[in-house]
Order: structure tokens, then sequence, then C-alpha cells
């Protein structure tokens, strides 16, 4: 019915192409290594690089799915951005302003910002933020160094779910406080450069989400050396019974 690869949206949208590493997280960053390949914005990526305004007719397509939205089942959930940050600094001009704007005029969507940068929140987030009630923020948690500081960021400020994108899990992140937090996604790194990721890191996690949602997103591309034979791997998720059973955990908020 709806057309992202990612398990826990339906739909992804980018405002624009380009974006900057920020930490340890984005060191295989998947839309760096595609846009060398396809070129959108020239192929460069980094400080000084292009973040390039994606085309009208794309920014149009919001449109559509709310308007299909108004009388489906659920509210479609729309994951912003995969190829961007949305609080990037250098992000193009005017660019923010207007996804804000595109934000409130499909109220039968619900967005999911997931950022690295929660430190611009208080200068970047639109002045009327008490209307986005079709908002739904978050923050990458790829180990306690980054990811900590961003969660206590990320409680602070209102938003009415508030989630957590623990990929790459990097480490285990015993000690993670969640309070404020709605909803936690977890995953292995995909790809041939995929870093280690252990079962036990996404248990510990899982057991500390007591009361919260919890979404099992993928197992990753890296092989356990105790690994079983005949053992099934899913890299990308696209087969969860192919997760550890106690693993097969896949909740939305609301
Ligand atoms: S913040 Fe996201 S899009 Fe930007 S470099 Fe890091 S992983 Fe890539």
């Amino acid at each position: 019915m709806y057309g992202s690869s990612i398990g826990w949206t339906d739909h992804t949208f980018n405002p624009w192409i380009g974006c900057s590493h920020v930490s340890e997280g984005c060191e295989n960053c998947f839309a760096e290594t595609d846009n060398k390949r396809y070129r959108w914005n020239g192929g460069k990526w980094g400080p000084g690089a292009l973040r390039k305004l994606t085309s009208e007719e794309y920014w149009k397509q919001p449109l559509r799915w709310n308007k299909a939205a108004a009388t489906a089942a659920r509210r479609p959930r729309v994951f912003c951005a995969s190829l961007a940050d949305v609080f990037d600094p250098e992000a193009p001009v005017g660019a923010r302003e207007r996804l804000w704007n595109l934000i409130l005029e499909t109220p039968n969507l619900d967005w999911l910002l997931l950022t690295k940068r929660p430190q611009n929140f208080t200068t970047m987030l639109p002045n009327r933020w008490a209307a986005y009630q079709n908002v739904w923020l978050g923050v990458t948690c790829e180990n306690r160094k980054n990811g900590f500081p961003r969660v206590d960021i990320l409680r602070r400020t209102p938003a009415v779910i508030r989630f957590l994108s623990c990929e790459p899990l990097l480490e285990d992140l015993s000690g993670i406080n969640l309070q404020g937090i709605d909803w936690i996604i977890c995953g292995g790194e995909s790809g041939h450069h995929a870093r280690e990721f252990r079962y036990e890191w996404a248990r510990n996690l899982r057991e500390t989400c007591v009361g919260k949602n919890f979404f099992m997103k993928q197992l990753g591309s890296f092989v356990p050396i105790n690994l079983l034979k005949g053992e099934k791997r899913d890299p990308h998720g696209t087969d969860v019974s192919h997760f550890p059973v106690d693993l097969q955990v896949q909740t939305w908020p609301r």
C-alpha cells in the first residue's frame, strides 16, 4: 500500500539531499555512499557540499498522501529525512521553513523527524511548535557517548511522541534513561563495512523498554562468530521470523 522499504515507516520524504558527518553513527552513511554513486547533489558530501533541494513535483507527494490518508484506516507515517538531517545548519535557505509549512498542511500524516543534531532544536524548531501535533521527534542513539546527551535534550523538548533510533547500535546501552521516551527502534548496521552488533545489546535494550514500544528493525550485516549452523540471517529485517524469537518484537506508539 505504501512506498518505503523501511519497516517502521510508510513513506520517506527528503526535503533536500546532502549532509555532514556528526558522530560514529555516520561512519558508513548509506546516503553518502548512494550519493557518490547516483550523484544526486553532484556527488560530494560533508561541510560545504551542496544540499540539493528536491524537485517541486517531489514536494507535492505528501499532499497526495495526506489526501489519501483522509479516508485510510490509520494515519500513515512519514520518515523525514533519510538522505539529510532536518536540523543541519547547512540546509538550503528557506527549505526548513517550507518543510514546517508542509507539515502543517498535511494533518493526516504523522511526520517522524529523526536527527543527530538535537542541540539545534531551540533555534530551528518553528515558532508555533505546540501546533505541530503531527510530528514525532527522534534522535539517533548509536552509543552512550553521543546518544545519551541527545536523549537528554529530546526529553526536555515537548513533542507528542519522542523516539530513539538505536541504529546502528554500536555498543550496549545499559544505564540509558528512557524517561519521557515513547518508542525505541533498534538495529544492527548493514552494508559491507558493518560493525559488530551483538544480540545481547538488543536484548538488554528491549528489557529496559518496559512499558515502552520497541521495534526490532534489523539484525544488520555483521556475522557473529557464534552463528549457529543453518541459522538464518536477515540483515535488513525483511522477514522478522528470521530474528531470534525473543527479538521478534515490532510495536509502534498510538
Ligand atoms: S546525520 Fe545521517 S545523513 Fe547525515 S551524515 Fe550522518 S548518517 Fe548520513
